[in-house]
């Protein structure tokens, strides 16, 4: 059999590029995404593919936009002539009040970190239907689980895809194809970088400060999860042995969801 093909949304940095590793040292062909179409995201791809001797394409699609959504799945499956490995991973943070949240802002993470999810699983399944054989993975967050102030549109988003990864797994049972959500808690990347930054600009507190009061607060563990142990966790539900997973959530927070 020739080797299954991965889709992991907004892949070039952070939890998605972890993601896309792991998934490339279990044999899988990759398909990286992002909204940039630099020679470095062309670049990133061939460096994966002469690293772990798989192939790897970059497909610039903007997840903001339906049609590109859209396009990602058929440009990945006209590759590849596959789907088997959807992981929509690609998402944004905005951070204030309710009554002084941004429209445009609530507008962009709704269709970023929810509606995109349900554009490519819709390509996505007749696909994996077809071949009799399917992961999903939707990366949500503690934040999919329980709520913070200051994050109305992004809680509203994750507790969203929790629901659809939900029914998505009811509409594959007995297909061959599971749907779970993966849940990190804190992992250091360039969406908490900036949430640390302005933090310290808006209290005045050291960087040392605001990480062991106001980020790791909620994660008793006090450590961040790393990329590679979210990239581990989706590598596992990819597999043979996670075939009865399905419909259901896993945490990797350092217990902030067992509160
Ligand atoms: P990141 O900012 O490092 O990476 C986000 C990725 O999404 C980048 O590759 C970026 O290019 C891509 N992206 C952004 N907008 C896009 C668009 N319009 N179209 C296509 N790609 C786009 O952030 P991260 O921390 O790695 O986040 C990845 C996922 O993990 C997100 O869904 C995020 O909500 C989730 N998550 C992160 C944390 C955390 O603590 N970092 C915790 C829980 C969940």
């Amino acid at each position: 059999m020739s080797a299954r093909t991965a889709v992991v949304t907004g892949s070039t940095s952070g939890i998605g590029l972890a993601i896309a590793r792991s998934l490339a040292g279990k044999g899988f062909n990759l398909v990286l995404n992002s909204y940039t179409d630099d020679t470095d995201d062309t670049a990133l791809a061939e460096g994966l593919a002469a690293e772990f001797g798989v192939e790897a394409v970059y497909v610039s699609a903007d997840m903001s936009n339906a049609g590109d959504c859209r396009a990602l799945i058929e440009k990945a499956a006209e590759t590849f002539g596959a789907v088997d490995v959807l992981v929509n991973n690609a998402g944004i943070q905005h951070v204030a009040p309710i009554d002084k949240f941004p429209v445009e802002q609530w507008d962009r993470i709704i269709a970023i970190n929810l509606t995109s999810a349900f554009h490519t699983t819709a390509v996505a399944l007749p696909i994996m239907r077809n071949s009799g054989w399917g992961r999903i993975v939707n990366i949500a967050s503690a934040h999919g689980l329980r709520a913070s102030v200051h994050k109305s549109a992004y809680v509203a988003a994750k507790h969203g895809i929790v629901g659809f990864t939900k029914v998505t797994a009811l509409e594959t049972a007995g297909h061959g194809i599971t749907a779970n959500a993966v849940c990190p808690g804190f992992v250091l990347t360039p969406l908490v970088e900036k949430q640390i930054v302005d933090l310290m600009a808006e209290t005045g507190e050291s960087r040392e400060d605001v990480v062991a009061n106001r980020i790791l607060q909620k994660q008793p563990s006090k450590q961040f999860a790393t990329v590679e142990e979210i990239g581990g966790t989706v590598a596992f539900l990819a597999s043979d042995d996670a075939a009865q997973i399905t419909g259901t959530t896993i945490s990797v927070d350092g217990g902030w969801t067992a509160q």
